[in-house]
């Protein structure tokens, strides 16, 4: 079909603007059920994705259930020790928790686009496009491509929540993240997790198959000079200061109570779904790509395209719950006030560590772990958790 304009014309049930984990978890939900989907995305996989990579166990889980394997099928490394460190004080070395997994951005997303490919979704990947979201329409060069819904996962600096609500974050309230690449894997190195390497945030050295992934990320607008606090970590862990240095916004400690607005649905980091103490988005991302897709596929199977923002803000509550309750256990975590009793509970309490890796894999949610923040801590922080 050739519309007035001369493009070409292709309807679908669904477009799915951005295939990170979020844009491919959706794409694979949607076409596995039937739909016809269409996957957008500017760069062509794979791509180079700033990230520490790491993968909780609440992560595979969504990616077990969404892309039905065992395990994203890219090098990964299996860790279950962690040495934390928090102000600059050794907290030791926390063995036998929950497995973490680490990999290379480029290689997993390349991979779960893949997936979503084989299930049936079409590929419009290292293309960009001009979204009409009153339309449900997205122009390529010479295509359009028309639906009745659209999933836009396109990232923390998403075009999209610009273009529905005039900025995709609010600076003010945003994270930031520094990271380097070192070449060299250090088998004694263990996974390592600074807590205060950066203001309201943390560090992190994450091993690899091939090197080790080091970095740091904390609220934005507490660290005037994240370069030199990256510059202070490397040297702290003995890592040359050389190393290229990239950074990126982490949408955390903010999110859109109803993300998205008519037939457009927000997800991932365009929504702002990274976890504000963890700085993990992984699995949010995945799970919400999915939440949106079961969205879509409810409200087209009963013709109702306008109840899917509805009913997908009501699938992320536990999400948004989640998010609150940690961006809550931060500001007892980082308030200088509390510091200390947060190190000297952490430290001390093999409870409280568990709680924290049991909430990583899935197993938990943050409740639990605020619970048994609370029996430790000073009276008014008990009275603050307990109001909320
Ligand atoms: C330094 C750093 C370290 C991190 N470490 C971790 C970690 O260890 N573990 C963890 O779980 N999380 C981590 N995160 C967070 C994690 O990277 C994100 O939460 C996750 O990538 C979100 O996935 P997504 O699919 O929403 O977005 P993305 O992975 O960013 O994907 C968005 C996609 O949209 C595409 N896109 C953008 N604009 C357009 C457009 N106009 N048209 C079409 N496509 C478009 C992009 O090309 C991209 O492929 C880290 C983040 C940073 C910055």
């Amino acid at each position: 079909m050739t519309s007035a304009i001369g493009a070409h014309t292709r309807h679908f049930d669904l477009i799915v603007i951005g295939a990170g984990p979020a844009g491919a978890a959706a794409a694979q939900t949607a076409a596995a059920s039937g739909l016809r989907v269409a996957l957008v995305d500017k760069r062509q996989f794979p791509r180079a994705k700033l990230c520490g990579g790491g993968i909780t166990g609440r992560a595979i889980g969504h990616y077990q259930r969404i892309f039905q394997g065992r395990l994203p099928d890219i090098p990964l490394v299996r860790c279950q020790e962690v040495a934390f460190f928090a102000f600059g004080e050794d907290l030791g070395l926390t063995k036998g928790v929950p497995p973490l997994y680490l990999g290379m951005r480029y290689a997993l997303d390349a991979a779960l686009v893949r997936q979503a490919l084989a299930s049936g979704a079409q590929d419009f990947t290292g293309q960009n496009g001009t979204l009409d979201p009153e339309n449900g329409a997205l122009d390529l060069n010479g295509t359009r491509l028309v639906a009745p819904l659209i999933i836009a996962a396109d990232g923390v600096n998403s075009p999209t929540a610009k273009l529905l609500f005039g900025q995709a974050f609010d600076r003010d309230k945003i994270g930031f993240a520094l990271e380097v690449e070192h070449p060299e894997p250090d088998p004694s190195a263990p996974l390592r997790i600074d807590f205060g390497a950066a203001k309201w945030g943390y560090g992190w050295r994450f091993p690899k198959a091939a090197g080790m992934t080091v970095g740091l990320g904390g609220v934005m607008s507490r660290n005037s000079d994240m370069k030199a606090a990256l510059a202070s970590y490397l040297d702290r862990l003995n890592l040359p200061s050389n190393l290229p240095v990239k950074g990126q916004f982490l949408p955390f400690g903010d999110f859109r109570n109803v993300p998205g607005r008519g037939r457009v649905l927000l997800a991932g980091d365009a929504a702002g779904l990274v976890d504000p103490i963890t700085g993990e988005g992984i699995g949010h991302a995945l799970h919400s790509g999915e939440l949106a897709a079961l969205a879509v596929i409810q409200a087209l199977s009963t013709n109702q395209p306008t109840r899917a923002l509805q009913l997908y803000c009501a699938g992320l509550r536990p999400i948004h719950k989640a998010l609150r309750h940690a961006r809550l256990l931060r500001n007892i975590m980082f308030r200088e006030r509390l510091r200390p009793a947060f190190v000297r509970s952490f430290r001390s309490s093999r409870t409280l560590r568990g709680e924290y890796f049991r909430m990583m894999s899935g197993e938990t949610e943050y409740g639990p772990l605020m619970r048994h923040m609370a029996t430790r801590l000073p009276g008014f922080v008990l009275r603050v958790l307990r109001e909320n």
